[in-house]
């Protein structure tokens, strides 16, 4: 029953160090954001201790009877926030509900039509390295070259043409809505499975901030760790009952075995939390933030300096800025952030011309922190600095001296040590 700090002080010193790098600096990747401390407590719990292989009320294992609770809460909470008659909250991740999802609604050698992972798709929609690569006979959409929209018209004629087994909507790098009626359309109109992957925006369609895909798609899976800031996993929904049948097995036995049960309550909490107001005021403070970051990258002084931004703005919580025209690259541009103690991601732009290592564009999110509290005035602040640090305007330390006096005004986790 010895602490971490004695029984390994070399990790408790990583989780330490974590800690204050989580606190002093602003976090802007756009998949990442801050867990509240009760599901920080019901993932670190004695929950990890228990395999319940199988599903509540019908487990391979004694001693599930806690377990199930928690399970049972997760699925309602999620069904009820997103509208679904079904969910399975057992994928340890995103890539492992999505790898489920595929094994439930294709066979290897089908056609599979994605949005291609250099113009803002992920790797389990088709990535050639990527099981979903590996098994599938992919064939990609991509966005215009003009406008950087997906253009309807273009999936349907892709569609039309490769007669996809399943059509897959969703996205890790695209700053707009996309139509999920008229992808489901296109789904019907060639016989194809909908697969919609909201892990980036599913806290915006809690929030009703966002369209919600469920009511169209044959099957939604996400994470919820992004937008909705919950543990790192992922869940499943459909309306089909037979759907659900074939998602359950192949989550269980088909890619996993023993569920996370110490995750899945973790999950059933940030689900809880995610139907407060608090919750969609937090969603419309990353929306608003990513707009005012949109503002500030496309004003006369960042075009200037050939800074822009993909679609000319956002209706989420991510802003791609594009370097195309600056003298600063992506990775540049990532290295002149994290000097200024902002952590961004670079990220290729569609039809980059630079190479993938480099890139042309950033990825900025705003969910991380407006959870930590940051509301207009604060996110014009941070526009404002990044902005100048993109148009290499402004004294390194004095914008460093900013970011501090706006990571010391909004505390992350006060009270909270040795985590
Ligand atoms: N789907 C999308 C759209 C994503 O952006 C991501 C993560 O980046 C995933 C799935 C995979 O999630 P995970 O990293 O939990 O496997």
């Amino acid at each position: 029953n010895e602490p971490l700090e004695s029984v390994d002080p070399e990790i408790a010193e990583v989780l330490q160090n974590e800690l204050d790098r989580q606190r002093s600096t602003l976090e802007m990747i756009a998949s990442e954001n801050f867990v509240p401390r009760a599901v920080l407590e019901a993932q670190g719990s004695v929950l990890t201790n228990k395999y319940a292989e199988g599903y509540p009320g019908r487990r391979y294992y004694g001693g599930c009877e806690f377990v199930d609770v928690a399970e049972e809460l997760a699925r309602e909470r999620a069904k009820s926030l997103f509208g679904a008659k079904y969910a399975n909250v057992q994928p340890h991740s995103g890539a492992s509900a999505n790898a489920a999802v595929l094994s439930a609604i294709a066979e290897p050698g089908d056609t599979i039509l994605g949005l291609e992972l250099s113009h803002g798709g992920h790797l389990t929609h088709g990535m050639k390295l990527n099981f979903s690569g590996k098994l599938y006979n992919v064939v990609s959409y991509g966005v215009d070259p003009e406008t950087f929209l997906v253009d309807i018209d273009v999936v349907r004629q892709k569609a039309l043409e490769h007669k996809p087994k399943v059509i897959i909507a969703g996205w890790s790098a695209y700053p707009r809505t996309l139509d999920f009626a008229a992808f489901r359309a296109i789904a019907d109109e060639v016989g194809a499975t909908l697969w919609v992957d909201m892990a980036h925006f599913a806290g915006l369609v809690a929030a009703g901030l966002h369209p919600s895909p469920v009511p169209h798609a044959h099957v939604t899976s996400s994470t919820v760790h992004k937008t909705i800031g919950g543990p790192r996993s992922g869940f499943i929904l459909t309306n089909d009952l037979d759907l659900y049948k074939k998602l359950n097995s192949n989550v269980f036995p088909g890619q996993q075995g023993g569920p996370l049960m110490h995750v899945v309550a973790a999950k059933a909490t940030a689900f809880k939390l995610a139907a407060t107001e608090e919750f969609a005021d937090r969603q419309a403070r990353t929306v608003s933030g990513a707009k005012l970051l949109a503002k500030a990258l496309t004003d006369d002084a960042s075009k200037a300096a050939g800074v822009d931004v993909l679609t000319g703005g956002t209706d989420v919580h991510l802003v791609l800025a594009d370097l195309r025209k600056s003298e600063l690259d992506g990775q540049q541009a990532e290295d002149a952030l994290h000097a200024v103690g902002i952590t961004v991601n670079r990220n290729a732009v569609p039809f980059d011309p630079r190479p993938p290592m480099v890139t042309s564009g950033l990825r900025i999110g705003t969910p991380a922190l407006a959870t930590r509290g940051f509301g207009d005035a604060e996110f014009a602040e941070v526009a404002d600095i990044i902005a100048q640090t993109l148009q290499g305007a402004g004294d390194v330390e004095a914008l460093r001296a900013r970011v501090t006096s706006l990571a010391e005004a909004f505390p992350l986790y006060p009270g909270l040590e040795n985590w």
